[in-house]
């Protein structure tokens, strides 16, 4: 892996859009949300976290790489229809009200496969979300409209998180195939 820009490696699993449907999602989900509910995420940072690994000893980062490539799941569908709000990380998210039982696969791999690696892992159940919204005080008052987004998911990223001044930037620094007949491989981007 090339050397990291960032002072430090703080990695997650994600989902991660390509361009055309990131354009999508900023047309039929992000517009539709009202002005001052909170802060936008960047259309650039849309993504669904599949696992958070926080910071991680440079020493580690090896061993993560290997299980992602070894993470093992088919392609999947999911639909984002969903929209809620969670008072605590005070967040307006969108999600799919269903997730389907490949994409529980897929977490559930990426652990088994971490397990060598000697990391502390967060053990709340996968809940599926895309963050739209940040430091929202409170949910919207009225009932915002979106048009399903419909996602036809055959990849997955390992995610750097980098603190820039303001905020964080994100840099996919692997990008894997999902496998219909299993086995993995590392896809180019
Ligand atoms: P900032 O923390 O600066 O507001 P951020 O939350 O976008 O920015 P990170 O904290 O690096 O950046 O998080 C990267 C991704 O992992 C985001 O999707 C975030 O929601 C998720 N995440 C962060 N912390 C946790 C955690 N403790 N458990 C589960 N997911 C997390
Ligand atoms: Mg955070």
């Amino acid at each position: 892996m090339n050397a990291s820009p960032c002072a430090s490696r703080r990695l997650f699993f994600a989902l991660w859009p390509d361009e055309a449907l990131r354009e999508v999602l900023a047309a039929h989900v992000c517009r539709r949300l009202p002005r001052r509910l909170g802060r936008s995420v960047p259309t650039a940072h849309l993504h669904i976290t599949l696992l958070f690994l926080g910071n991680v000893p440079a020493t580690r980062v090896s061993c993560i790489e290997e299980a992602g490539a070894r993470a093992d799941a088919p392609p999947f569908e999911i639909v984002l229809d969903r929209l809620g709000y969670w008072p605590r990380p005070r967040v307006f998210w969108v999600g799919p009200s269903h997730s389907p039982a490949a994409l529980f696969q897929l977490v559930g791999s990426l652990r088994r496969a971490l397990e060598p690696c000697g990391l502390t892992l967060d053990g709340r159940p996968f809940q599926a979300h895309m963050t739209l919204l940040r430091k929202v005080a409170r949910p919207p008052a009225r009932k915002i409209d979106i048009t399903p987004v419909s996602w036809q998911v055959s990849d997955f990223a390992l995610v750097e998180s980098c603190p820039v001044e303001g905020g964080v930037r994100y840099r996919p620094l692997h990008v894997w195939p999902l496998a219909a007949a299993g086995g993995g491989g590392e896809a180019g981007r």
